[in-house]
C-alpha cells in the first residue's frame, strides 16, 4: 500500500520505487516551527530533508534523519496584481496555486504537464514546461525565504543575486524554503490542438513548429513512424473546455487504455512494437480552448519511472535519432513514448539545466516494474555526447565529478552551499552523489 510522508513509517515516492524510513517526520505549520525542528535536528547531529509531493523519480528526498513536510505551509499570502507578484507558502501544491491565482485573474506563464507538485519541489528541481520563449518554472522566482541549519531565516532577494541564483534550483541542499515571491501574469486562455503527424515531417519542420507556437511539444512512440504533436497557443477566444464526457474519454484513453497496453507490453515484451503502432492509430485529433492551467496539466495515473536530458536545441533531432537507433540496435523493449519539449535559456539559477542555451528536453520513460537501467544508461551516454544535463528531479546515473563541468556556474553554487550549509545538515546520499560533499573538490 502507498504510504504518505505524514506519519512515522516509511516514505515512498510517487513512482513507488524509492523509499526510506526517516527517524522522524514532522509537519510544521509556521516558520518558527521549521526553525525549531531544523535547529534541534542539527544540534543532535541529524540531517534534515524536506519532501514536497514526492513526485521526483530519484532518491533525493530520502533521509534517515528528520523529514519535514510543509503541506501546512500553503496558500497565497500576498497578491500584488498590479506588480504581477504573489507570495505563496512553499508547500502549496501547484494545482492549489493555480486555482487561487485564477480567483485573482492571474496565472503562471507556463507549467509542466501535471500540477500535483509542491511549489518548492517543482522549483528546486528545475521543473519546466514547453515554450521556446519561456524559462523553467524557477525563472519566475523573485524572492524566497530560507531557514538555515541554525534556525535563522534568510530572505533571498535580487539584492544578493548570488544566493538567490543558488537557491532557485537547489534540490533542498541549502535549507528549508518556507515561501516564495513569484512573478505572475494576467490569466490567459490557450487553444490546445493535438494531432498525429509523420515523425519524418515533424522533424523536418521542427524549427517552424517550435518557433511558430507559444508552447509546442511532441511525443514519439518507438517502433512507430508517428508523432503526437501538441500545440498550445494564447487566444482571445471564449473558453470552451471539452465536454465532461469527452474529457473522461480522453483521460480513459491516456490512462486506462494506455495502462492496459503497458501491462500487455510488460507481460509480452515482443509485442511492444505492435502495441505502440496500435496506440498511435487510436490517437484522435482534438482542439479546444480553456484556461491555461487546465490546458497545461493532465491527469497521470499510469505509474512509470523517467529520465530527462536538457540538450542544446540545435542537437535535438540528432539526439532523438540516436536514441531511436539504440532502441532498434539493442532491441530495447520501450513501450512509453519519448517526450520532447523546448525551453528558453536562463542564467537565473546556477544549476538550471537550461543554463545559457536554448534547450530541448528529451524525456524517456519505463513502465513500472520493467527494467529501465540498460535503456536509461544508453540514453545517458548519447545525451552526454551532446553536452546533455540531466533533469534534477528524474533518474540519471551521474555523479558530481561528471556533472561539475557541465554547469558553468557549478563552483559558484558550491561556494554558496558551503557558506549556507557548512556542516552538511541538508545533505543525504543522493546529494553527496550528485553535488558531492559540502566543500568538496568536484569543481569545474
Ligand atoms: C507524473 C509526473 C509528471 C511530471 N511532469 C513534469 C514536467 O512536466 N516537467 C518537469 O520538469 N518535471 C516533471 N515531473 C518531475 C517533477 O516536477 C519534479 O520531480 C518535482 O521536483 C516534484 O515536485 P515535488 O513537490 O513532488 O517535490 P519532491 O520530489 O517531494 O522534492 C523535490 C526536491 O525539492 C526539495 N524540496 C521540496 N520542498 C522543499 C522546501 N520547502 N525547501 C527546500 N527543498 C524542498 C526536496 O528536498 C527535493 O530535493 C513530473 C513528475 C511526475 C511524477
Amino acid at each position: 500500500m502507498r504510504k504518505k510522508a505524514t506519519g512515522r513509517g516509511p516514505w515512498v515516492n510517487w513512482a513507488g520505487d524509492e523509499s526510506c524510513t526517516p527517524r522522524r517526520t514532522l509537519r510544521p505549520g509556521s516558520v518558527d516551527e521549521v526553525a525549531a525542528a531544523t535547529k534541534g535536528a542539527a544540534a543532535e547531529g541529524r540531517t534534515v530533508r524536506v519532501v514536497g509531493a514526492g513526485h521526483s523519480f530519484n532518491d533525493q528526498v530520502c533521509t534517515d534523519g528528520l523529514l519535514l513536510n510543509l503541506d501546512r505551509m500553503s496558500g497565497l499570502r500576498h497578491v500584488d496584481a498590479e506588480a504581477g507578484l504573489v507570495t505563496v507558502g512553499a508547500g502549496t501544491r501547484l494545482s492549489e496555486l493555480n486555482a487561487q491565482l485564477a480567483r485573482h485573474g492571474l496565472a503562471l506563464p507556463n507549467l509542466g504537464d501535471i500540477d500535483r507538485q509542491s511549489v518548492a519541489g517543482a522549483m528546486s528541481t528545475g521543473t519546466h514546461g514547453t515554450g521556446r520563449l519561456l524559462g523553467n518554472l524557477a525563472t519566475q522566482i523573485k524572492a524566497l525565504d530560507l531557514v538555515l541549519a541554525d534556525g535563522t531565516t534568510l530572505t533571498c532577494t535580487e539584492a544578493d543575486p548570488e544566493i538567490l541564483r543558488a537557491a532557485r534550483v537547489s534540490l533542498g541542499s541549502l535549507g528549508v524554503i518556507t515561501s516564495y515571491t513569484l512573478r505572475v501574469v494576467p490569466a490567459f486562455a490557450l487553444r490546445a490542438e493535438t494531432r498525429t503527424m509523420p515523425l519524418a515531417r515533424t522533424l523536418d519542420s521542427l524549427d517552424d513548429l517550435v518557433d511558430g507556437n507559444d508552447h509546442f511539444e511532441f511525443f514519439l512512440f518507438p517502433h512507430s513512424d508517428a508523432a503526437l504533436v501538441k500545440m498550445n497557443n494564447r487566444t482571445g477566444d471564449a473558453v470552451r473546455p471539452p465536454r465532461e464526457l469527452a474529457r473522461s474519454v480522453a483521460e480513459f484513453a491516456e490512462n486506462g487504455l494506455f495502462d492496459a497496453a503497458c501491462r500487455a507490453g510488460r507481460r509480452f515484451p515482443s509485442q511492444i512494437p505492435l502495441l505502440n503502432r496500435a496506440v498511435t492509430r487510436l490517437m484522435a485529433p482534438s482542439s479546444h480552448v480553456d484556461h491555461s492551467h487546465r490546458v497545461f496539466a493532465s491527469k497521470r495515473s499510469v505509474r512509470f519511472t523517467e529520465m530527462e536530458w536538457a540538450v542544446p536545441r540545435a542537437a535535438c533531432t540528432e539526439v532523438l535519432q540516436e536514441i531511436l537507433r539504440v532502441i532498434d540496435r539493442e532491441r530495447l523493449d520501450v513501450g512509453f513514448p519519448i517526450e520532447v519539449r523546448f525551453v528558453a535559456p536562463d542564467e537565473l539559477s546556477h544549476l538550471s539545466p537550461a543554463y545559457g542555451r536554448e534547450t530541448a528536453y528529451l524525456a524517456v520513460h519505463m513502465y513500472q516494474g520493467m527494467p529501465w537501467e540498460r535503456y536509461f544508461r544508453s540514453v545517458q551516454d548519447i545525451a552526454l555526447a551532446f553536452e546533455g544535463r540531466p533533469h534534477w528531479g528524474k533518474r540519471h546515473l551521474m555523479t558530481a565529478e561528471g556533472l561539475a563541468g557541465r554547469y558553468p556556474a557549478w563552483a559558484r553554487f558550491q561556494a554558496v552551499r558551503s557558506r549556507l550549509d557548512p556542516h552538511g545538515t541538508f545533505t543525504n546520499a543522493h546529494l553527496r552523489r550528485v553535488l558531492g560533499p559540502v566543500g568538496g573538490s568536484a569543481t569545474c
